[in-house]
């Protein structure tokens, strides 16, 4: 390494005039000093891993093609210059492979903090806004069904909003069942669950699910129960209820658990560890398969980053099987009761029209019903259907970036 070393630090001079200095610096790291003083830093076992040669990538299908045993863990930088007319980066490795690399591309891939978290907001996942009762007004966000349809820069601002504020409303939608489907068609593609590929939300005879009735429904995610539980729910009103109620009831469950965390830091930690067992058993109308459905769960679930990513919440589908050691289940519920007094502190009430379409975020919106009294001539009927959240992301992406490249 040591002759590498000296064979680099006899080009810094050269490379100093122009500007950019490329250097490799102990052994592992190429760094790449910029006119503004920028330092960008690769491990050389990065650079070697992503060589963009037509021998280690195939770029018509944006992929790795080179083998290695266990990895390129033991070849080093021979000699590395920075090229100012090409703006790239010329390494020759100790196995006389050569490499270019953009200087563009290599700054897009910058280990930096700003570099990732920009990454990260932009392209992975926008942040979620989170909101109380007090900021419903200003986090409500409604389109128009024809546009969304139509046009993808509304399409592109609608699932924008499902993503930060997790709901929004598409107005004048036509009196058709076929809606949801249109819409899930529009994003990609609809999810099928053991309630099919759209459900009807109406009061029924031999009810096979608790929202099949004029009860109230309490504050609640869909499908708990499911490993791969429905991404967002869109529910379109056909018919609503001239009785009083029929109304809904939303509060963002991670609002609610970040107030949770604030406030009552014990109980957080029992709601974000202690699994509960989520069941759903039965047959959706007299012809439909039976199903048992199951899935262990904390209420409160976070990701790799400690983002909250999953709320599992419903008083209808919790199963009197608790599955945990006998000590933990009293303090359990406290913390739980805790957390269904925010949720109802926190939640607004608004009764959608016909033809509004109540779109929201399965994964975090709490979302319920009050009761309400079917008469003859008006009866409450909603159409639902769900879109996973990989296919939503995916397909915001693609509009966000309609020439990405590798
Ligand atoms: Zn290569």
């Amino acid at each position: 390494m040591l002759s590498c070393r000296q064979l680099i630090s006899s080009r810094l001079f050269q490379l100093r005039k122009k500007s950019i200095l490329a250097r490799v610096r102990a052994s592992d790291y190429v760094e790449v000093l910029e006119e503004q003083g920028d330092l960008l830093k690769y491990p050389q076992v990065w650079l070697r891993d992503n060589c963009q040669c037509a021998e280690c990538f195939h770029a018509a299908t944006k992929a790795r093609r080179s083998h290695w045993e266990r990895g390129p863990l033991n070849v080093e930088v021979s000699q590395v210059t920075y090229n100012p007319e090409k703006k790239q980066l010329d390494i020759i490795w100790q196995d006389e492979h050569k490499s270019t690399f953009d200087l563009g591309w290599l700054r897009e891939r910058d280990f930096g903090e700003s570099t990732r978290k920009r990454y990260l907001e932009q392209v992975y996942k926008p942040s979620a806004q989170l909101w109380g009762k007090s900021e419903f007004k200003t986090v409500r966000r409604e389109f128009q069904y024809q546009d969304v349809i139509q046009e993808d820069a509304v399409l592109k601002d609608w699932l924008e909003a499902l993503a930060i504020q997790g709901f929004a409303i598409l107005k004048g939608a036509p009196n058709d069942i076929n809606v949801t489907k249109h819409l899930a068609k529009r994003i990609g593609y609809i999810k099928r669950t053991t309630y099919g590929d759209v459900f009807e939300v109406k009061s029924k005879p031999n009810a096979g699910n608790y929202a099949y009735l004029m009860t109230p429904l309490p504050l609640h995610t869909d499908m708990p129960y499911y490993e791969y539980k429905a991404g967002i729910n869109i529910l379109h009103t056909l018919v609503q209820s001239e009785s009083k109620g029929g109304a809904n009831t939303l509060a963002d469950g991670f609002n609610v658990a970040s107030q949770l965390q604030k406030l009552h830091p014990k109980d957080f930690e029992i709601l974000k560890t202690v699994p509960v067992n989520w069941v759903d058993i039965g047959h959706d109308g007299n012809d439909s398969k039976p199903f048992h459905s199951l899935w262990r769960a904390p209420v409160i679930c976070l990701d790799v980053d400690g983002r909250f990513t999953r709320i599992n919440q419903n008083t209808t589908k919790r199963d009197s099987r608790f599955s945990v050691p006998l000590e933990q289940v009293v303090s359990w519920y406290k913390a739980y009761n805790k957390f269904l007094e925010i949720a109802q502190a926190e939640a607004v009430e608004f009764k959608t029209q016909a033809g509004d379409v109540f779109v929201f975020n399965n994964l975090r919106m709490l979302h319920g019903r009050t009761a309400y009294e079917d008469a003859p001539g008006n009866k409450r009927h909603l159409v639902g259907a769900y879109v996973d959240w990989d296919i939503i992301y995916s397909k915001l992406r693609t509009l966000k970036f309609p020439n990405a490249i590798a």
